[in-house]
């Protein structure tokens, strides 16, 4: 068996892996990048994803220093409020229902600008969401971004791996691709290395070990055993070679598992998603304009408040509500009203149009008399002027709440101005919550509760981040902050043992 020494490990090389593995290399660490995808396939799900990181700031004159590249058009048209530090933690604890640990909450939000400067210099380069959840070209004047959605890589997840890899490239730290970690080198809770399956036999690196690859949103069986039944078949919007193979093997090391097991993050996509994320649409399959619809299932019944908040916190918990549908499929309807407000990446669907709920129900196959009651309730349930003051950029409390069907708390206007336009979506998974317990340190904790020497963990494969729903943005920022926090510790640790 051969054996190589490094001082760090990184294991993945997605955003959180990146990120340890260019802070412990400027701390003074040789470190080696193993990544079980092939150079052609790399970057995890951080190459799959819209980037947009969540951050504190405090407005759009606080932004305009890392936004360098922003079309100045672009700062024309729209506005960013100020993202506070409580704003920040209130979205996390009320998507989350109050559940993670205080204090790795606070030490994302707490890092995560100056973890965008650091990304800035980096190479990361950062612009306006301006386009993400609606066409500029059909709204007037200057309208209002989500604060805390207002910034992404430029390019997206593929702008963003591409600026980490170069970073990483540049700074001369070794990436090893077809290299999957396949287990632990321990010596009773300590961790000295891992072993990885090449073709030729399986290796020794040994190092002090960050591992950042990824949760079991790829694994079906692991879907099937901890999310539940029909888990198993939903799609998978991203990478493929998230098995949760290291998850497990750091379970089976005496690794304590944490946070919601049977959660994670599933939105709506279009129904013809392929099985697993495809590279060029990356994330262009994803259906985000439900709260301008009605959202009905193959019965022709509403069966979620598609209202209930900004759609930033509310698509994480959509797709499972889809998932526990008929046949897992749900249809989007929109009129004339709100057909100008679809998302610009609803342009690689086609949707289903007709000229009334007849035809449409017919169409799609489902029940005309169910749709035509949902919809004719509904209607008769919309306030007299909910046309005036409805605001698609704005929680607008135009509601409705019509007899036996959800409620719909905002943007609740009339559907009835043909042709209509049906959008069949199913749900599909982004990444599971249940991981590796780790502290504010970025530290591995045993089922007892203390630190596994040699052993830290970022990005998904860390539990207890996020419980039954999610805030947009804020996975690529956890990973990223205790991306920095993991590396500059195990660096220390390893250049300390070396000393
Ligand atoms: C379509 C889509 C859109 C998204 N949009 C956003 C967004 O806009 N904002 C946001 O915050 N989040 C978004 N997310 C979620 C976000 O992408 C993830 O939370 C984040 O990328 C996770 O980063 P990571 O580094 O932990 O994992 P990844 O980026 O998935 O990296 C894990 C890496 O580990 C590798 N790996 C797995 N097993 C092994 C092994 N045994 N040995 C070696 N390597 C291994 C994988 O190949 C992969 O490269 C999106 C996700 C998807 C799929």
């Amino acid at each position: 068996m051969s054996i190589e020494e490094y001082d760090v490990v990184v294991v993945g090389a997605g955003n959180a892996a990146l990120v340890a593995a260019l802070t412990a290399h400027e701390a003074g660490a040789r470190v080696v990048v193993l990544e079980a995808a092939s150079r052609a396939e790399r970057g995890g799900n951080s190459r799959f994803s819209g980037a947009i990181f969540r951050a504190v700031h405090d407005g759009l004159d606080s932004l305009r220093p890392i936004l360098a590249d922003t079309d100045p058009e672009v700062l024309e048209r729209v506005s960013v409020a100020a993202y506070t530090r409580g704003d920040y933690i209130d979205d996390w604890f009320t998507t989350s229902q109050g559940r993670p640990p205080r204090m790795l909450v606070e030490r994302v939000v707490d890092q995560s600008f100056d973890t965008l400067v650091w990304m800035r210099e980096h190479g990361v380069r950062w612009e306006l969401t301006a386009d993400k959840l609606f066409d500029p070209a059909h709204l007037d004047g200057v309208y209002a971004l989500t604060p805390g959605g207002a910034i992404r890589s430029r390019g997206e997840g593929v702008g963003l791996v591409a600026a980490l890899f170069d970073a990483v490239e540049k700074a001369g730290i070794e990436v090893r691709y077809d290299s999957p970690a396949s287990g632990l080198i321990t010596r009773g809770s300590a961790v000295d290395g891992v072993l990885v399956r090449r073709d030729s036999g399986v290796e020794e690196v040994r190092g002090v070990v960050v591992l950042a690859c990824g949760g079991f949103e790829a694994n079906p069986e692991m879907r099937r055993r901890y999310l539940g039944e029909g888990w198993d078949l939903v799609k998978v919007r991203g990478t493929r070679f998230n098995m949760g193979t290291m998850l497990a093997k750091t379970l089976d090391a005496g690794a304590q598992p944490a946070g919601h097991w049977g959660g994670c993050h599933a939105s709506p996509q279009d129904a013809a998603h392929p099985p697993v994320g495809d590279l060029r649409l990356t994330d262009k399959l994803a259906r985000y304009s439900y709260p301008y619809a009605l959202l009905v299932n193959s019965a022709g019944e509403r069966f979620v408040d598609e209202g209930e908040n900004q759609v930033f916190l509310t698509y994480a918990k959509t797709g499972a509500a889809i998932l526990r549908q008929p046949r897992a499929v749900a249809y989007q309807i929109f009129d004339q009203r709100t057909a100008h407000l679809l998302e610009p990446r609803y342009r690689t669907a086609t949707p289903v149009e007709a000229g009334t709920l007849t035809e449409l129900a017919a169409r799609l196959d489902i029940s005309a008399e169910t749709l035509e009651t949902t919809v004719a309730e509904f209607n008769k349930s919309v306030a007299a002027d909910a046309d005036v003051r409805f605001d698609p950029t704005a929680l607008d409390a135009v509601s409705a709440r019509p007899d036996g069907q959800p409620p719909k708390s905002n943007w609740a206007v009339p559907l009835d101005r043909p042709p209509f336009l049906a959008y069949p979506v199913t749900c599909g998974i982004t990444f599971t919550y249940g991981g590796l317990k780790v502290d504010a340190e970025a530290q591995v904790l045993d089922v007892t509760g203390r630190p596994m020497p040699g052993l830290y963990a970022t990005g998904e494969i860390a539990g207890d981040f996020f419980h039954y729903n999610y805030a947009a943005g804020a996975g690529l920022m956890r990973g990223a902050v205790f991306g920095r926090i993991a590396g500059a510790n195990a660096a220390a640790r390893a250049t300390g043992v070396r000393q």
